[in-house]
């Protein structure tokens, strides 16, 4: 049976004072949340001010990106044994703005998934189309092409202990929402791809739907069958909004 997750990603928001507050907010209303497994992913700066005050508490937290390069001459870089040093559950790799917006493309994003495995963090790793590539009928083609370039590198067992997350570009950050039975199909086309190298590591793995996944529409997305929790940008700035998530996926 697998445990839903609802991780936050605070892309590049927040100052210490608001997230002091946000986090004392979650940390409020954790008595309600009786099912989800909860993370935040944080700006890389304040990792250590999250740190302590998630630690005792049941909310992981993690990165939103890392470097594939274990140490070295790589100014302003960050490696995962860096953010393993701050007790991280997870780091999100291969997220859509790091690909578009930074140019990381399938090998790279193996990368930095296996980089991210070498040092004992999960990765949430994240896959999906965009606008065009789904009016091309191609959605089926992305999410494939980008799973194996990953088990390629990494093998099949590597997504056991890890998390897929299925964003299509188009509903990231812009109120755009996938149907909850558009979001299943491309969700049960992932575990079915899984389950052709590995059942068992298909049955295990959580796969979370992310792109503007809300207060409002969260129960119905989270209701499919293989949608095991959300990856959550703006909803997870207000504590509340998060909240009902992460009730929700209970
Ligand atoms: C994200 O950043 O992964 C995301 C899903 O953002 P939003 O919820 O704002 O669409």
């Amino acid at each position: 049976m697998r445990r839903p997750l609802v991780a936050g990603n605070w892309k590049m928001n927040g100052s210490k004072e608001s997230i002091k507050a946000l986090l004392d907010g979650i940390k409020a209303g954790m008595g309600d949340v009786k099912e989800a497994e909860v993370a935040v992913c944080v700006p890389a700066i304040y990792i250590a001010e999250v740190e302590s005050q998630l630690t005792g508490s049941p909310i992981m937290w993690g990165a939103q990106n890392l470097s594939n390069e274990a140490s070295g001459a790589f100014t302003g870089e960050i490696s995962a044994a860096m953010i393993n040093d701050f007790n991280c559950a997870y780091v999100a790799v291969g997220h859509s703005e790091r690909r578009t917006l930074f140019g990381e493309d399938d090998a790279m994003v193996a990368k930095k998934f296996a980089a991210a495995r070498a040092s004992g963090l999960k990765p949430i790793f994240c896959i999906g189309e965009t606008l065009e590539e789904r009016e091309q009928g191609i959605t089926n083609d992305v999410v494939a092409r980008q799973i194996d370039a990953v088990v390629e590198l990494e093998g099949i067992e590597a997504l056991a202990d890890s998390v897929v997350a299925y964003e299509p570009v188009w509903a990231i950050g812009t109120g755009k929402t996938a149907s909850p039975e558009q979001a299943q199909e491309v969700h049960a086309f992932i575990r079915q791809r899984i389950a052709e190298k590995s059942a068992d590591v298909a049955e295990k793995v959580q796969i979370l739907y992310g792109g503007s996944m809300n207060a409002g529409n969260a129960a119905e997305l989270l209701s499919m069958a293989d949608i095991d929790g959300g990856l959550i940008g703006g909803a997870s700035l207000k504590a509340e909004d998060f909240l009902t998530i992460c009730r929700a996926a209970g």
